[in-house]
């Protein structure tokens, strides 16, 4: 059992309890517990000017391990996750082999018993080999523990099939989570069409790839009853029909990555692939709408897509190099830049997104403060600015189109089961 730990005179933000406040918070035995409690040999951590948050639920998080470990693994991974103040992430299954059996599940679930330092939920593939064409044992993935599915990386085209998913995972209980993606109206597209594209020279992806898509899955929530989750939601046509899907009473929930809060298409000029992903970076309008949803609550979460390469790889022209850039240890601070420091959005509601918003969405123990539940803390400074250095960070892979970066809002200790895992506290010594 870790030493019981007093977070003293911080503020405590836990939105789940309506909490924000300065105050003390136990942790005892692993447990969040009564500061009344404290025994004699408890070890006070001054919290002074910091938030104390519940840790904070990364629902959309690439590990790479198996078989990509070139670019990440699960050590690796999970560390750059405690950097960055996750307690909580959920792996997306677009491994080498993709975890689509039970065989592959359970033996990423011994890697992740072994090598990860902070939770890591591993979620299955809808279909085989992500492939489209036949669904995954979604009876047999249930019975090994699989709580989540989704495709992500490549999306389920055959409407029918989808349906079918939605069906099975609704009969076993888990929760389907999509990457919406219409391939055949994408057609190849490297980054968003519109000027920048236009441009370079480039194939552009139509808003419309997305937004099929996202109209699909809304239908399928419908017919089916059962909740569909968008990932990375990224155009100002998604968030419009989720929020009217959400009016509707429909169980539809969505995630916005923190790329697609603070940059748009015209990052791809200066970066190059580093700005690279997919969902592609949009135009201003479409950042102000998923701005707006998360402002209102038709986005309930902020989810990075981490998602490593290898230099070489992100080296390759923008028109080869893989999607995706690096997302745990700039999350909150990209954050928090955007939506708090220059965008007036309350740090109760960024907290939400980072903890009970996650939670609620794919019912996930954790996000709270409550008495009794896990010790899992994030503790981060939002007055101490940051520089974002690559070079520094847990990953393995430097793919970020943040470097430089002057920001705001600096994690200082990731606790996880009462046991610090990552601090920069002078008075509180971390494991990595
Ligand atoms: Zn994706």
């Amino acid at each position: 059992m870790p030493a019981p730990l007093l977070l003293a005179n911080g503020r405590v933000i836990d939105p789940a309890n309506g909490i924000d406040e300065v105050r003390d918070i136990l942790l005892l035995g692993g447990q969040v517990a009564d500061p009344a409690q404290a025994p004699a040999n408890v070890q006070r951590v001054d919290c002074t000017g910091l938030v104390v948050s519940p840790g904070f639920i990364d629902l959309h998080a690439h590990l790479r391990e198996p078989g990509q470990t070139h670019k990440e693994d699960i050590a690796s991974g999970t560390r750059a996750a405690a950097a960055g103040g996750f307690t909580t992430v959920v792996a997306m299954p677009n491994t080498t082999p993709p975890v689509d059996s039970p065989a592959v599940f359970r033996e990423v679930a011994e890697l992740i018993r072994r090598k990860a330092v902070v939770r890591v939920v591993q979620s299955a593939c809808l279909s085989l080999n992500r492939g489209g064409r036949q669904l995954s044992d979604i009876p047999a993935l249930a019975a090994a523990g699989v709580k989540v599915l989704t495709d992500d990386g490549s999306c389920i085209q055959n409407a029918a099939l989808m349906l079918a998913a939605c069906e099975q995972a609704k009969a076993h209980g888990l929760y389907v989570i999509d990457h919406c993606e219409d391939c055949d109206v994408c057609a190849g597209g490297a980054i968003h069409r519109g000027t920048v594209a236009e441009r370079l020279g480039i194939p552009g992806q139509r808003r419309a790839a997305e937004e099929l898509i996202v109209a699909r899955d809304i239908v399928l929530a419908a017919e089916t009853g059962w909740p569909v989750h968008i990932q990375h939601i990224s155009t100002a046509g998604s968030v419009a029909m989720v929020r009217d899907a959400q009016a509707r009473g429909l169980p539809v929930t969505a995630e916005a990555s923190p790329h697609h809060l603070a940059l748009t298409d015209e990052a791809v000029l200066e970066h190059g692939a580093n700005a690279k992903m997919n969902p592609p970076l949009r135009e201003e309008s479409d950042r102000q709408a998923v701005i707006a949803g998360l402002r209102d609550g038709v986005i309930a979460c902020i989810a990075t897509d981490h998602a490593p390469h290898a230099p070489d790889e992100k080296g390759s022209g923008l028109l080869k190099a893989p999607a995706g850039i690096l997302g745990f240890e700039t999350a909150l601070a990209v954050s928090y830049t955007t939506l708090v420091h220059n965008g007036g959005l309350t740090l109760p509601r960024l907290v939400a997104l980072l903890t009970s918003g996650p939670r609620a969405t794919l019912g996930l123990p954790g996000g709270t403060l409550g008495l009794g539940v896990a010790a899992d803390v994030t503790l981060f400074d939002p007055a101490a600015t940051v520089v974002v250095s690559p070079a520094d960070s847990y990953s393995k892979s430097r793919n970020t189109p943040f470097a430089g970066q002057r920001l705001h809002g600096r994690v200082r200790a990731t606790i996880v089961g009462g046991e610090a895992v990552y601090s920069n506290l002078a008075d509180l010594p971390g494991r990595i």
